[in-house]
Parts: C-alpha cells; sequence; structure tokens
C-alpha cells in the first residue's frame, strides 16, 4: 500500500470498532468521492479539535464558553442531573422528559483503573448544589459497580447540603451504559426517579 493510505488506515483503525478490512474499505470509498466532499469531512473532523470547547459550568461540549442548556433560560435551574459523560447528556435529552440542568463527572470513581474522586467535577457540582436555586440532584449513572459507587460517593457528599438526591429508575439493565438504553426505557427511568 502506498504512504498516504498505509498512514490514512493506521489512523482509522485507532478509532473504536475499526478494524483493518472496514478502515480500508472507509478509505477506497473516500479514494473514489470527489475532493470537495473529503474535504467537507476533513473540516468536520478538525472543527472537533478546533471548535468544540467543555462547557464551563456543566462539562458538555460547547462551541463558546457555555453550553446551549446552560445558556437557556427556559430550562429548570432548580434541578441537576449527573452524568459521567457529555454523551449520556445528547441520550438523557432524546427522552424529551427532563428541562432542567447537566453536569458531567467526567467518568467514574474506579480504583482498578485509578480513577479517583479527585480525577472527577466532583468539587464543583458540590459548590452548584450549594447554591440556593438548586433544590434536587438527579444521580444517572450506569446502574454498574463503578456507577455504583460513584453514586453513594456522591450522595454522602451531597446529605449535608440539604438538597433533594434523587436516582434515575432502575430500569436500565444492569452493567448496561446510558448510550445503550433506548429512549424509552431511558425516559421511563427518568419519571420513575426516587429520593435517597
Ligand atoms: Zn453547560
Amino acid at each position: 500500500m502506498i504512504e498516504p493510505l498505509e498512514r490514512a488506515v493506521k489512523e482509522l483503525k485507532r478509532l473504536p470498532g475499526v478494524g483493518q478490512k472496514s478502515a480500508e474499505r472507509l478509505i477506497f470509498h473516500l479514494l473514489t468521492r470527489d475532493e470537495e466532499e473529503v474535504d467537507r469531512l476533513s473540516q468536520a473532523i478538525k472543527d472537533l479539535s478546533t471548535r468544540v470547547n467543555r462547557c464551563k459550568v456543566c462539562g458538555n461540549f460547547s462551541t463558546g464558553d457555555k453550553c446551549d442548556i446552560c445558556s437557556d433560560s427556559q430550562r429548570d435551574r432548580s434541578k441537576i442531573c449527573v452524568v459521567s459523560r457529555p454523551w449520556d447528556i445528547t441520550k438523557i435529552e432524546s427522552t424529551q422528559k427532563y428541562d432542567g440542568l447537566y453536569h458531567v463527572l467526567g467518568g467514574l470513581i474506579n480504583p482498578i483503573e485509578d480513577v479517583a474522586p479527585g480525577d472527577l467535577s466532583i468539587g464543583k457540582l458540590i459548590n452548584r448544589a450549594k447554591s440556593e436555586e438548586v433544590g434536587e440532584v438527579i444521580l444517572a449513572l450506569e446502574p454498574k459497580t463503578e456507577g455504583e459507587s460513584t453514586s453513594m460517593f456522591l450522595v454522602k457528599k451531597l446529605r449535608p447540603l440539604g438538597v433533594e438526591i434523587s436516582q434515575i429508575a432502575q430500569g436500565i439493565p444492569v452493567g448496561r451504559d446510558l448510550e445503550f438504553t433506548d429512549k424509552a426505557t431511558l425516559g421511563k427511568a427518568f419519571e420513575g426517579r426516587r429520593d435517597i
């Protein structure tokens, strides 16, 4: 394989779920497209690193300092839903069952992978929960071991603040990522959330 092809295949193979065969297929496909289309794709990918930031308030993806949700005056500012990753927000938004704000932890506490509470955006969450306008914190972390232990840790930290703490209903199969949970199930999980 000539050098530019080999390099493109090598880069694509770094992506999750892309092996040698599918990388080659994608490259060969791109080679048959016109230059403009390939340029559009490469610009879109480039924009991911140059135009996408993290919201300074909640950690969601954003093109400015504040994400669309934090800047939206229609959102219920008394509720903060805690998720581990920004794409969980997209998933929850698609259910249209939630109108509050979010907070992205940036992962889950995981001693095996050396993720400690200090590595996550927990201090920031505590500060936000201290604000007068916040009345409820909803935990929407994956119902697997790390999610459970992170939720327990957060409850301990949030309890003294006198804020209401709830958890989305466990209709989500154990070990399933929110990402792979279907919309209807996640929507129901939100409606059926309970105090903890
Ligand atoms: Zn935000």
